[in-house]
Formats: structure tokens, C-alpha cells, sequence
């Protein structure tokens, strides 16, 4: 684990706004891990908002519903920062805001009922790797604890934070029902000490029974990176640890992010579908680092031609997602996805630093939140020794960053275990 600056400010303390209007958005047809969701509209096509584009495709997948009103214009591959292109849905809005009553029949609908919920309305983890929530609620082994991450570890990112502190009672009452379908026996709401606020504000809804969440307790970890990888969190929380290829449920635990958690109150209380969310934008190329409510498909383009966003001098990089986890983007054409957290422009000049002997400090070794070697991976890598890669644990890697951080020689240690890992399982 390191301890890296946090660039958390301004934006940390500053009240989220709303970007309501976008002309034209942009829906890729992967937003989540599994199989891509398949169209179910043509091009020419009147959609309302929160209407169903495109359906679930196999039991890992997800549902992709209309964000706005809008006229499908097109159907066509489309910039996507994991993939280069992907199918995207082109959506030319026509359409006002629709406005959500509330469902009066929540307390007694059934566990089964919530997930078929959650799964028609396409919620997917929003901490990052947008896996589809039904499935991770509906776990083949008894979880006795269940983790709501509130951590947002990466630096620059305050979406999490400002969702919880103007949130969070809706936050809560989407923990509540997920508690209705896993039935946990505690609950941990894992913050970092950045946080603590938050926390407070928590302790007081435990103490006063505000919901109804068993055990409900707060951790408040130490800010370190990254204190909010699932792994980590799980370990840090409740001592158990994950190896190889085991998951959470293998050690009783579920995490939740809570953007996750309020997608999940939305979904039961309003029957809206994931079509919005919170997203940092942050970094020194930015006049004013901000977060804001975005429908999903808005471009970058779109918001700083609209003067959403404005730029304080030539931005040397963009990155979706945080510094250490994201991906560089070559242009502003990308739009907002599920998963998508937040944006980083930077003015720093991004130099090729460019790569040195390693001189065995170990640093990396001390970094690695996994306590791997990551070292051994760019040496293996190097010398095409794939089959021996294994032997060291290169599937316990979160790719996390920290050793390609930390390392003096520079070495894209992340880079190594990316291409490691292919080859590795290809040796297998
Ligand atoms: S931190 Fe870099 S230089 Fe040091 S042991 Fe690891 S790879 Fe080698
Ligand atoms: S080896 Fe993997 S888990 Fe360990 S520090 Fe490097 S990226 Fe993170």
C-alpha cells in the first residue's frame, strides 16, 4: 500500500450539479463485465427515458436502457476507453426530463422481486468494474457480511463523497434492501479517515435505528492506496483474506459500493433504471474541478462545448478514472458509462520516462497490497519465462499501480503483469 497525495480539492467540498440536457448521447453495448447487451431497437426508432435499447445477454450481462426521450439516429462502433470501439447506440434527445413518483408498495414486495428489479433495471457496480448486481446478490454460498465501500481511494475522485454526504439516507435505504436479499448478519460501512463526517453521520442512524440494517457498524480505514480494492477492504474489515482465484463470497462477504447501493434505491423506490450518475471531473487542466449528476452516453465533447466544463490551458493528459487505475483517452469523443467514476485532465506534461535496470530495492515487493514480487513479473515477461509465472501469483494481482508507482526505475511493472497474466493463462 502507499500513501499518495490526495488531490481531493476542491471538488471534495463543493455541492455536486446536474447536467440535464445533452443533445446527443452515446450508449456502448458493453457497460459491464460479461457478455455485451444486444440491441433491441433500430435506427429511426422514438424511445422514452429509461426505456429498454438493449437487452441482458446471458446470465453476466446487463440491460442498457434510454437515458433521456430520444430518437435512435444511429447504430455504429463507437469510442470506448476499454475497448478502442465498441457497438453504441447513437441517441439524438428530443425529449424533457421525466419525473419519478415513488413505488408504495417497497416493504412488502419479496427478495426474489428486488433482484428481478435490479436486474431489469440494469444496475451494475459502479466502483469500477461494473459487474452486474443481480448476479453478485444472488451468491451460491451463505454470506454472513456484507461491505458498503465509501473508501474512493484513487486520488482527485470525490463522487463517492459527495453521493454520501448529499445522499445518504437514500444510500442507506438502498443497503437496507439489498440486506433484504442476501440477509447478512453484520454490516461494515468502510470509509477512510478523509471521511470521517460521513462516518459520524452513520454512527448516529445506527444508534438512533434509523434503518433497518443488522449490525450496521462503521470502519474508518487509514487513507492509504488502495484501501477500497475489494481484496484489501475485505481484509482490512473483517481479517479474512482471498487468494488466487477464490472470491468474496468464498470468505462470506459481499461488497457493495455505495453508488452501487443508491443505483439499487432508485432502481426499487423510483423503477428508474441506471441512466444517470455522479462523476468527478477533476485535475489542474480544469478551470473548475467539479462533480456532477451525468446522464450515461453524455460525451466529454458535449460538456465542454456546452461550458459545463472549461479547460485552464492545454490539458497534457486525460484519464477516465483515477491516476492510478485509469486509462489514458486520445481525445474528448469518450462518453460517461456505468462504471465511469470520473475523469482526470492534467496540465503536467506526461514524459516518457524512459525505462531503467531494476536495482532490486524491493520497494515494490513492500508496496504490493497483495504481498507479491512484482519484480519477478517484469523479469519472466522479459525472458519469455510465461510458464513459471504462476508459481508466483500473478493471478493475485489487482493491478493496482503501487509498484509501478513506487518503482525508481520506472519499470511499467502493471504493464508486465497485464501481459503476464495473458500468456500465463494461455500456458496454462
Ligand atoms: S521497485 Fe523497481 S527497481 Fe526496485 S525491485 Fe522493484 S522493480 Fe526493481
Ligand atoms: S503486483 Fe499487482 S497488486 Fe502488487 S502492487 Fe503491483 S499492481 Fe498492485
Amino acid at each position: 500500500m502507499v500513501v499518495i497525495e490526495e488531490h481531493k480539492h476542491p471538488q471534495h467540498n463543493i455541492k455536486s450539479q446536474k447536467f440535464d440536457n445533452p443533445d446527443k448521447l452515446y450508449l456502448p453495448v458493453s457497460q459491464h463485465t460479461g457478455k455485451p447487451a444486444s440491441v433491441c431497437m433500430e435506427k429511426g426508432a422514438e424511445v422514452e427515458e429509461g426505456q429498454l435499447i438493449a437487452r441482458q445477454n446471458g446470465y453476466i450481462s446487463a440491460c442498457i436502457h434510454a437515458p433521456k426521450g430520444s430518437k435512435v439516429t444511429d447504430i455504429t462502433p463507437w469510442y470506448h476507453p476499454n475497448f478502442g470501439r465498441m457497438e453504441s447506440l447513437v441517441l439524438k434527445c428530443t425529449k424533457e426530463s421525466k419525473s419519478y413518483k415513488t413505488r408504495s408498495n417497497v416493504g412488502g414486495l419479496y427478495p426474489e422481486e428486488l433482484l428481478d428489479i435490479i436486474q431489469k433495471k440494469g444496475i451494475v457496480g459502479m466502483g469500477g468494474a461494473a459487474f452486474p448486481t443481480h448476479v453478485k446478490l444472488k451468491p451460491p454460498k451463505n454470506i454472513d457480511t456484507l461491505i458498503i465501500n465509501g473508501c474512493e481511494c484513487e486520488p482527485y475522485l470525490s463522487a463517492d463523497y459527495r453521493l454520501m454526504k448529499e445522499n445518504l439516507k437514500e444510500i442507506c435505504k438502498g443497503v437496507e434492501l439489498i440486506c433484504r436479499i442476501v440477509k447478512p448478519k453484520k454490516v461494515i460501512f468502510a470509509l477512510e479517515d478523509n471521511k470521517s463526517d460521513v462516518a459520524k453521520k452513520i454512527n448516529l442512524f445506527s444508534s438512533i435505528k434509523k434503518f433497518n440494517i443488522p449490525g450496521l457498524e462503521t470502519t474508518v480505514l487509514k487513507s492509504t492506496y488502495p484501501q477500497g480494492g475489494e481484496k484489501q477492504l475485505i481484509f482490512s474489515t473483517t481479517r479474512r483474506k482471498i487468494s488466487g482465484d477464490k472470491l468474496p463470497l468464498d470468505v462470506g462477504c459481499i461488497v457493495q459500493n455505495v453508488a452501487t447501493c443508491f443505483a439499487v434505491y432508485e432502481a426499487v423506490y423510483l423503477d428508474k433504471p441506471l441512466i444517470e450518475r455522479m462523476v468527478s471531473f477533476c485535475g489542474d487542466a480544469l478551470e473548475e474541478p467539479k462533480n456532477i449528476w451525468v446522464r450515461i452516453g453524455t460525451t466529454l465533447q458535449e460538456l465542454f462545448e456546452k461550458k459545463i466544463l472549461s479547460f485552464a490551458g492545454e490539458p497534457k493528459k486525460i484519464i477516465s478514472g483515477g491516476p492510478m487505475m485509469g486509462v489514458t483517452l486520445d481525445c474528448l469523443n469518450y462518453p460517461v458509462l456505468k462504471g465511469t467514476g470520473g475523469f482526470l485532465f492534467l496540465n503536467r506534461d506526461a514524459k516518457n520516462y524512459e525505462e531503467q535496470p531494476c536495482i532490486k530495492c524491493g520497494r515494490c515487493v513492500d508496496v504490493c497490497p497483495m504481498n507479491l514480487m512484482p519484480l519477478m513479473y517484469a523479469k519472466m515477461v522479459k525472458h519469455e519465462e510465461f510458464g513459471r509465472l504462476n508459481e508466483f501469483y500473478i493471478k493475485d494481482c489487482i493491478e493496482c499501480g503501487c509498484c509501478a508507482y513506487i518503482c525508481p526505475s520506472r519499470i511499467p511493472l502493471v504493464h508486465y503483469v497485464k501481459t503476464g497474466k495473458k500468456y500465463a493463462v494461455a500456458d496454462k
